[in-house]
């Protein structure tokens, strides 16, 4: 991706001055620094096995500067929640692939596909408890 002057939109190219208008961006340039650092840490973090770390320093990195690095970093974790979550589906364990998907969401609340995924799987269990007692009313969260 390649940084713009914010006031102008003139490409970059590390420039602490915007070289068209002049801009002094070097508290920009702070505020995209830090977000790298907490963009690394997240994929360390991930890497490492600290998966709830590795989510809160990827929200802290998006807070600050939304990069595509950053965004895909994001849908590849939906896509492991999503993985998971099917996996236990596949082995038709409902509640564990409920509660894996709960963990998930909360993590990554804006996901509309870990959402959609939700409702498949409320509608599975709505079905079969449905089929066995008629109220749902047994259902923890
Ligand atoms: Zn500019």
């Amino acid at each position: 991706m390649t940084a713009r002057c914010p006031c102008c939109r003139a490409r970059l190219r590390g420039a602490v001055q915007c070289p068209r208008c002049r801009a002094d961006l070097s508290a920009l340039f702070k505020v995209w620094q830090a977000a790298s650092f907490y963009l690394a840490k997240a994929i360390q973090d991930w890497q490492a096995g600290r998966y709830e770390q590795s989510l809160v320093a990827l929200e802290q990195s998006m807070k600050l500067h939304k990069t595509e690095l950053a965004l895909s970093f994001r849908d590849f974790l939906v896509h492991q929640q999503c993985q998971a979550v099917l996996a236990l589906l596949a082995d038709k364990q409902l509640w564990k692939a409920r509660q894996q998907l709960y963990r998930g969401r909360r993590l990554l609340p804006c996901s509309e596909l870990l959402q959609q995924l939700q409702l498949f799987i409320d509608d599975l269990l709505f079905q079969e408890t449905d089929d066995k007692s008629g109220h749902l009313s047994s259902i923890p969260l």
